[in-house]
């Protein structure tokens, strides 16, 4: 079995799913996992913000839009008139759950239902389009009887892998299924999802309770990039990454990856392929339990930190300190990304500044505190057990004149964050990029 995953670009026209049906043609038993057309999910959220705020006309106007759009599709991709009728009627179905949660006042869990609807309906399309149109064999799952996440929103493995058997065991003799990234149930038996690019966990999940031989995440880009192509020129994909390499680049801002989903892939030794709709000859990136040889294979940056720098005479020699200072983050449930620690005084990033000013208040409690906003992080991800010293004075040689306001290293093997203004960061990937990647 293998689990072919394609986001909302892959599949965000007529013309763009029959190239998906192309690239999915094999004699191997196969799960192919759609996003929602590139667009939907975004134009749903406003949607559900619009009702939030009470404009349910234009809440019915964008929806409407939006129903033309898949009409429109509708009748691109499927030639055959009675086809096209039987396949409108489908979709409005689709459109009716949004628009009849417009009657009252929306809730948690009417959004939900609303955000629901766009994997509902790339697949609906694509479906009838493989069966109907190129009159091959496909069985439509619904992830809504196999997906499942508890009640801390974590995916609850053993009920998606019992699940997901079941529905295949229903059909012993089909090679080809087509089911719905991103959406789930969650511990009530709610529709819910996985969270915004939450379609490539669900690849990867479907991947590990399917035991799958491999994992295809299908994009627009070729693979993981050794840096930022926004912001630096000449970059490449990278061909091999270690399943820890990917995950710390997948969560420092390389976007093409979903963070959380090279955990079940990494947990069943399933390897994964990012591969591109565009090109699809292109290797790509492969991750899997083997890396490539050089230490440092890629840099990536993620925006939006916060320092707190918290200075405190009671730290020396204390025990406990830490523990008290960490306290202070999971009252407001924030997760802390990078730290560094002297004897008097500990530095600190978060991403979610939600709760800021509570912390920032708490912590004044132990003493000075000093907050830096609009830092970046600069993660350098690689192997870099054997060539530690190497690796560290070549990045740090390249960034002599961008001022340094955090370093971790030796966390993991295979990352060193550095934490800059982000004011600093072009400057600071580029300066990286002609000193690790460009050598002569
Ligand atoms: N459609 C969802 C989103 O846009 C999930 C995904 O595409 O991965 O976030
Ligand atoms: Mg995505």
């Amino acid at each position: 079995m293998k689990v072919l995953k394609f986001g909302g670009t892959s599949v965000g026209s007529a013309e763009r799913m029959r190239a998906v049906a192309e690239l999915i043609q094999s004699d191997e038993r196969r799960i192919v996992v759609l996003s929602a057309m590139s667009g939907t999910t975004n134009a749903l959220v406003n949607i559900a913000r619009l009702l939030y705020d009470g404009d349910t006309t234009a809440a019915t106007y964008q929806t409407e839009i939006l129903r033309q759009h898949y009409l429109m599709v509708a009748r691109e991709l499927l030639p055959n008139e009675a086809h096209v009728t039987d396949a409108i009627t489908q979709v409005d179905a689709r459109f009716r759950a949004v628009f009849d949660l417009m009657r009252g006042p929306l809730t948690a869990s009417g959004e939900k239902v609303i955000l629901a609807q766009g994997e509902l309906l790339s697949t609906l399309l694509f479906h009838r389009y493989v069966t109907q149109v190129l009159g091959q064999q496909a069985v439509l799952l619904p992830a809504l009887d196999f997906m499942k996440i508890d009640r801390d929103e974590e995916p609850d493995a053993a009920y998606i892998r019992e699940h997901l058997a079941q529905q295949l065991a229903q059909y012993p003799d089909n090679q080809l299924f087509i089911t719905q990234g991103y959406i789930c149930r969650n511990a009530d038996g709610g529709i819910d999802n996985l969270k915004r690019g939450g379609s490539d966990y669900s690849a990867s999940l479907i991947g590990a309770a399917a035991d799958a031989s491999e994992i295809q995440i299908w994009t627009d880009i070729d693979g993981l990039h050794n840096n930022d192509p926004r912001v630096v020129e000449g970059t490449y994909p990278i061909r091999e990454l270690s399943f820890d390499e990917a995950a710390e680049l997948a969560y420092f801002g390389a976007k093409i990856l979903h963070p959380s989903s090279v955990l079940p892939a990494r947990q069943h030794n399933i390897p994964v392929r990012l591969l591109n709709t565009m090109q699809p000859e292109a290797p790509g990136t492969l991750i899997s339990s083997k890396t490539g040889p050089e230490p440092i294979k890629a840099v990536a940056a993620k925006d939006g930190l916060v320092a707190i720098n918290v200075k405190s005479s009671r730290m020396l020699l204390a025990h406990g300190f830490l523990r008290s200072l960490f306290e202070v983050f999971e009252r407001y449930r924030t997760p802390i990304d990078m730290i560094t620690t002297s004897e008097v005084a500990v530095s600190l990033t978060i991403d979610d500044a939600t709760h800021l000013e509570e912390i920032l208040n708490d912590l004044r409690g132990f003493g000075t505190v000093e907050v830096d906003k609009n830092q970046t992080i600069i993660c350098l991800v690689g192997n870099l057990v054997q060539s530690t010293h190497g690796a560290a004075r070549l990045a740090f040689g390249a960034l002599e004149d961008v001022p340094l306001r955090m370093i971790s290293y030796g966390g993991s093997p295979n990352n060193i964050s550095i934490l800059v203004n982000t004011a600093d960061k072009t400057r600071a990937l580029k300066a990286l990029n002609a000193g690790l990647f460009q050598k002569a």
